[in-house]
């Protein structure tokens, strides 16, 4: 059992060499040589770059998402539109009109 997560992505994980959600290297000082702080410095640096670009893979699938239940509810609406009109003869004009704009 570890209790180790990715710095990035949050994911557990035991003896990967690099981060299977986000590709952070996990294990990544074994080359490091020279000024520490310098090292630090950098490591901190791309940490933080790692982080934002993490979160912004999170929200496009987030985005994704969402835009896919729309184009689900969309397409349900739209049916049950298309129902009601044929069901509707008094207000077609109208439903017709509502499903003209939601085909353009
Ligand atoms: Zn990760």
């Amino acid at each position: 059992m570890s209790t180790k997560s990715c710095p990035v992505c949050s994911r557990p994980y035991k003896d990967e060499s690099y981060c299977p959600s986000c590709s952070w290297e996990l294990e990544n000082n074994i080359y490091l040589l020279g000024e520490t702080q310098l090292i630090e410095r950098r490591l901190q640096q791309r940490l933080e770059i790692a982080k934002a670009n993490w979160s912004k893979v999170k929200h496009a699938d987030r985005m994704q998402k969402t835009t896919m239940r729309y184009a689900e509810v969309f397409r349900m609406v739209l049916g049950q539109l298309k129902e009601l009109e044929e069901r509707h003869p008094g207000i077609r004009g109208e439903i017709g009109a509502i499903i003209k704009k939601m085909e353009n």
